[in-house]
């Protein structure tokens, strides 16, 4: 069996996408080139990944495998230059960074086509009429026979560096190949392996990488009582006669934004999580249980991705401590958090209790 390093191309200049590089924006959970590398990494066949990086990115590069990084050079040939030399199998798939959503099927497939003499690359039939536009003039051009080609393009490594080098202009390492007189195939390609270039390819990637999202509901009600301290979103409220009453520290804000994130993970309340007569929870800090929750839905696969939150409070008045309340809880998601009053009905009403009720919007990020 041929042994292929997995050349991906992450050193241009992105420039159609604006200052950031699309081929490390953040696509899902990971940057946009680690989707090809992540499958290349478990594909049999496939020894090594090796990223072609700006010389910026040098030290950000993480991977839960090894990648071997080498600097891009001013031009695209040179770039994938220094990645073939950089590889250490015979063959080599050289892949574009921005294409995120090939599959192990594809690679699989340009492996098995792959011989010393010939190259491979996917193609895709053209599916749209063509239109030439030359000024004004506006005419059709016959479709048929016509393909897009794609990558990752496969090919024996030694040759390929010299045909990159003798032909440093081809507009693909296909093109440079034949150029220098070797065969080259082809295998189908897929739809779904397109190429993040404008705006709304990364909006379309977006939403397939994404997936899905869920709202949880949380409510919490605590008891107003004198000699408490009053504690909200991890914010203490100053010179406050009234304090909540409670086991920990009776943040009933952050509980209730605890309980929306837990719901929406599939999880029983904190009460079940942190029971209330376990010693260890006496006083604690909520912010601190905060983050065991956060840490429960990750490992269920969710990511908070927003929590809104009402705080219903009759006495103290406590729409000057907002800005207080969003930045401490703005440490941990985005947040919007609104203190209405009870209209002096019920017991909340009557400065006895005060009560919360968070929505908390979760992102799967695995
Ligand atoms: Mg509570």
């Amino acid at each position: 069996m041929l042994r292929f390093s997995f050349v991906i191309a992450a050193g241009g200049s992105g420039s159609r996408m604006g200052s950031r590089r699309k081929q490390f924006m953040t696509l899902g959970n990971k940057p946009v080139w680690r989707w090809s590398a992540d499958i290349a990494a478990k594909t049999p066949g496939i020894d090594e990944v090796v990223l072609i990086i700006p010389a910026e990115y040098d030290g950000i590069i993480e991977a839960p495998y090894p990648v071997k990084t080498v600097h891009g050079g001013s031009e695209r040939a040179l770039s994938v230059l220094n990645g073939l030399r950089a590889a250490s199998c015979d063959y080599v798939m050289v892949h574009d960074a921005a294409r995120p959503f090939a599959t192990q099927e594809l690679f699989s497939a340009l492996m098995a086509e792959t011989d010393s003499d010939s190259g491979v690359v996917p193609v895709l039939p053209v599916s749209d009429a063509l239109k030439r536009i030359d000024g004004e003039v506006i005419s059709c051009v016959e479709r048929d026979g016509l393909y897009i080609t794609q990558t990752p393009q496969s090919f024996q490594r030694d040759k390929l560096i010299e045909a990159v080098k003798q032909y440093p202009h081809a507009k693909d390492e296909a093109e440079a190949w034949q150029a220098s007189g070797h065969a080259l195939r082809y295998v189908a390609g897929e739809k779904m392996n397109y190429k993040i270039t404008q705006k709304e390819d990364m909006m379309t990637a977006r939403a397939l990488a994404e997936g899905t999202t869920r709202t949880g509901l949380g409510y919490d009600v605590h008891r107003l009582v004198p000699e408490r301290r009053l504690v909200l979103g991890g914010v203490e409220i100053p010179d406050s006669p009234l304090g909540l009453l409670g086991h920990s520290d009776a943040d009933l804000l952050t509980h209730a934004v605890m309980d929306a994130i837990l719901g929406a993970s599939g999880l029983p309340d904190i009460g079940s999580i942190f029971p209330a007569d376990d010693e260890k929870f006496r006083d604690a800090d909520s912010l601190g249980l905060l983050r065991e929750v956060m840490r429960l839905a990750e490992a269920e696969g969710w990511r908070v991705e927003f929590v809104d939150a009402v705080v219903q409070a009759q006495v103290p008045r406590l729409n000057k401590y907002r800005d207080a309340v969003l930045e401490s809880l703005g440490k941990f998601f985005a947040v919007n958090v609104k203190f209405k009053s009870a209209e002096t009905l019920d017991d909340a009403g009557a400065g006895l209790s005060m009560t919360c009720w968070a929505c908390a919007t979760l992102r799967r990020v695995n």
